[in-house]
């Protein structure tokens, strides 16, 4: 509250003076002042602690008719429009005054006059504009003014819409007996204030229409994140604050002030809320960081977020190894020891055809091929095809990562030569019986290393395709018996040493006796078996705890045990909701950032409860949850956890930058390679096998209710009690209730709601044909009731175009109408896995022009 320049008992005076002044230079006007000064008085008492003060009296109650005035200068309202006046006073009661005609009053009149003239000493009465009358709450009876106690009287009066420069007050009497002490005019206003981040200004509340709108301005080093405003009331209080400002990159906010980041920490973006602590390999000598610096052979790539550590190049790859097949050869390597601090290490080949003394090489050129591809392999593994035979090859693997290209150093390498074909040549010595023959050869003359074995193999003339054996030796010279007799046989043979197959060498024809003659039986036959060496996994393979099996929400009495056991309660002030990603049946799905005590900052999903929900639907929504906490699984969602203790109630789960699958791949059609489909699906088979070791059903498999991340690693999501089918826009209403999601469930969960794993496999073979056509709908537009009809009859959906035949007939093997008789999930997981490190198996397409009918042969409709 402000006062304004005035106070009352010093400017009567001086106004008493000025009437004095006045009446001297005007004698003309005396009249009219002269009620003013003679009636009212200038009059000393003593207040209740005895010191003296000045008021201002009148007291002409035994004569009628008065009309006296008492006027105040010119008081400046200094921009208010609403100026209050807080008067005190005492009035005497005219029925204590003796003798007193009915003419005494016991109020008085308050009245204003605006004006921009400072300097007015003549106003009209008429020119006045009354404030109100008033009267005392107390008077006082006998006691005379002069000597005693005085009761003092204190009202309050407000004008408002005031404009001009100022105004004068008036007070006049109409016969009272009245003596005013003071007179105080002031205004309000609303305190200078720092609100989130932004300065609002000393404001002077309104006049009548209530509010001020005030807009904030930010403070040093700050800047807008949205127009900070408020609201000035009209009793000086601050109201409604809108928006805010966020300090700048560099800064930090402390106590409504933003201060410079400190050497060694970092703010990137307005937004974030704090200075944090410079990446390992990087350092900000300088306050007011927006990023760090890296050290000395370190970088950040631009995709980097600066809140990663700086990285460097890796090293080279090692322990290169080479498996020789004929003109193909399969180069496998260790990934660098020092990765450089980064995930996205790729490799790429470089191929030079060398002489025999691999003195002079030159580059391959286009004819040799390479599987996947040559540049650019995430795995450490690639096959090379279409090396010409018994030639040495000399092959440079190269590492790299997100930085290389920033880095002046030589890219980490590593060679590796490989010679082609050694082919076995000439057969030295034959012997025939009559069920047997005895072959000798000589090993290849510049073998690529020590020679293992040798494969013998062989086949009646012209019947290679139906039945041919082969047989393996360490020695060089083999007996083949049980042979039919008089029967015509080719042999061929190749050797294989450390470094792979050979070539085989020429084909001998053989004819077996008519007659038995002797049998000599000289060599050695080892047992078949297929190519050892390394197996380089190319997924890590899961890590699983068989004892465990999972427990369902409802066998707990109380639901809000299972969240606490199986969920981690977070608290809402470390997550910060940046965007919204979805719509689920609860509300919605945002993503945004969690902060957990002691770890990096971590980009999550965040689901939440929308308001006004009952009881069943916090249950279920949560319910997700507590089921969601009992799984532990690369291709499973992870729980990151919940909040409950505050409104709205969350689910907070890992990020998954590329949202559900089906859309992923819609949006991506033909662009991935079969190994990255397969690798894709081999992602959701692991988890499934994960859910069903836990003895855990899904019931909604699909690729829709599977999320993908920036690595395009698949994790199967969607977990719940009732709600998942419900929640499932698929999911249609069976004539024996309950919703299910026709074209993706198994014919027995149809029609019996036989639920299993087993029926969790028909849907996945569902999920795989999604994958394979890049998430086309499954059968179509095909209405429900025929599609379930078409399965009955014993329909099939066709391979998808460019379908590998195997992969088809693993979707078949999934859809087989008898649920034991359909794959487990740890088989497929096994078969995937097989067909991703063979990826010549997916070189046979499948026909995709009709309907396949139990199983492999089809038919056209
Ligand atoms: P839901 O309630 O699970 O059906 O989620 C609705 C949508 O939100 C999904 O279709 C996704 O597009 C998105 N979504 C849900 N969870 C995540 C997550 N963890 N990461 C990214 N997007 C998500």
């Amino acid at each position: 509250h402000s006062r304004l320049h005035f106070s009352f008992p010093s400017y009567l005076l001086l106004f008493s003076h000025l009437f004095v002044l006045l009446a001297i230079f005007f004698p003309p006007l005396l009249y009219v002042l002269l009620p003013l000064t003679l009636s009212w008085e200038e009059i000393s008492v003593m207040d209740e602690r005895n010191t003296p003060m000045r008021t201002y009296q009148v007291c002409n109650v035994m004569e009628a008719n008065q009309n006296n005035w008492l006027r105040t200068r010119h008081i400046s309202r200094e921009g208010a429009q609403r100026v209050y006046i807080e008067i005190k006073f005492t009035l005497r009661d005219c029925n204590s005054l003796p003798g007193v005609p009915g003419t005494c009053k016991e109020t008085f009149n308050m009245y204003y006059y605006e004006s921009n003239n400072a300097n007015l000493w003549f106003i009209k009465e008429s020119q006045y504009v009354k404030i109100d009358t008033i009267a005392a709450d107390e008077s006082f009876t006998q006691v005379d003014v002069g000597d005693r106690v005085m009761k003092l009287n204190t009202e309050v009066r407000d004008i408002s819409n005031l404009s001009k420069k100022g105004f004068y007050l008036a007070f006049q009497d109409l016969g009272a007996c009245i003596a005013l002490v003071s007179v105080r005019v002031f205004y309000k206003k609303c305190p200078l204030t720092v609100l989130n981040l932004a300065q609002f200004p000393d404001t002077i509340t309104g006049g009548d229409t209530a509010l001020v709108e005030v807009h904030g301005v930010c403070v040093n080093a700050s800047e807008e994140f949205e127009a900070p405003k408020m609201y000035c009331s009209a009793d000086g209080g601050w109201l409604v604050p809108i928006g805010r400002c966020v300090c700048k990159p560099g800064f930090e906010e402390n106590k409504d002030v933003c201060q410079p980041c400190r050497p060694g920490t970092y703010k990137a973006s307005a937004t974030d809320a704090y200075c944090t602590k410079c990446p390992p390999h990087s350092s900000s000598p300088q306050e007011q960081a927006v990023e760090c610096i890296c050290e000395k052979g370190f970088h950040r790539a631009e995709s980097d977020p600066r809140s990663m550590a700086c990285t460097r190049p890796p090293s080279a790859p090692e322990n290169p190894i080479s498996t020789v097949n004929e003109t193909c050869v399969t180069l496998e390597w260790s990934p660098p020891r020092d990765t450089g601090g980064r995930g996205d290490i790729t490799y790429s080949l470089h191929c030079r055809k060398c002489s025999g003394d691999g003195k002079k090489c030159t580059p391959c050129g286009s004819s040799v091929h390479f599987v996947p591809r040559q540049i650019g392999l995430s795995s450490a593994t690639v096959l090379v095809t279409d090396l010409q035979p018994d030639s040495n090859y000399s092959f440079t693997i190269e590492s790299q990562n997100g930085v290389s290209d920033l880095s002046p150093t030589p890219r980490g390498t590593v060679v590796i030569n490989v010679t082609t074909s050694q082919t076995v040549s000439v057969v030295l010595k034959e012997r025939r019986s009559k069920d047997s023959v005895t072959l000798a050869w000589q090993g290849p003359e510049r073998p690529n290393g020590a020679i293992v074995e040798y494969e013998v193999i062989y086949y009646e003339k012209n019947q290679r395709e139906q039945n041919y054996t082969v047989l393996k030796t360490r020695s060089n010279m083999m007996t083949v018996d049980g042979l039919k007799p008089g029967t015509t046989y080719v042999f061929r043979v190749r050797a294989r040493t450390d470094g792979g197959y050979g070539s085989y060498g020429g084909e001998i024809e053989l004819e077996t006796n008519v007659l038995a003659i002797g049998d000599p039986n000289q060599s050695t036959i080892l047992a078949v078996s297929i190519a050892g060496g390394i197996v380089l996994l190319i997924f890590l393979s899961s890590c699983q705890d068989s004892s465990r099996t999972y427990i369902h929400p409802h066998t707990y009495e109380d639901p809000n045990q299972a969240i606490r056991d199986f969920a981690k309660e977070i608290d809402a002030s470390n997550i910060r909701i940046e965007r919204v990603i979805g719509a689920g049946e609860f509300g919605e799905v945002c993503s945004g950032r969690l902060r957990v005590q002691g770890k990096r900052e971590i980009y999550v999903a965040i689901k939440s409860l929308k308001a006004g929900y009952s009881d069943k639907q916090r249950r279920d929504f949560l319910s997700e949850a507590s089921i969601m906490g009992q799984f532990d699984h690369p291709n499973i969602i992870r729980l990151e956890g919940v909040v409950t203790r505050c409104k709205p109630v969350m689910i907070i789960t890992e990020f998954m930058e590329n949202g559900s699958l089906d859309t992923f791949l819609k949006k991506h059609d033909g662009q991935f390679t079969v190994i990255q489909l397969v690798g894709m699906l081999r992602g959701i088979a692991s988890g499934m096998k994960y859910l069903s070791d836990m003895s855990y059903i899904h019931r909604d498999l699909a690729a829709r209710n599977i999320l993908v991340n920036s690595n395009l690693v698949c994790k199967v999501s969607d977990f719940g009690l009732s709600r998942v089918l419900e929640d499932d826009p698929e999911a249609a209403y069976t004539t024996r209730g309950g919703k299910i999601p026709i074209r993706w469930t198994a014919p027995e969960a149809i029609a019996y709601r036989k639920f299993t794993s087993a029926s969790d496999v028909w849907s996945y073979g569902i999920v795989m044909w999604e994958v394979i056509s890049y998430g086309e709908r499954p059968y179509w537009e095909m209405s429900n009731q025929d599609v379930i009809k078409a399965i009955d009859e014993g329909y099939r959906l066709p391979a998808p175009m460019d379908c590998p035949v195997v992969l088809h007939q693993l979707m078949l093997d999934c859809w087989e109408k008898g649920r034991s008789d359909r794959p487990k999930f740890g088989q497929i997981v096994t078969i995937l896995d097989k067909l991703i490190r063979n990826p010549a198996s997916l070189r046979e397409l499948a026909n995709s022009s009709g309907w396949s009918v139990g199983g492999s042969y089809k038919l056209e409709l």
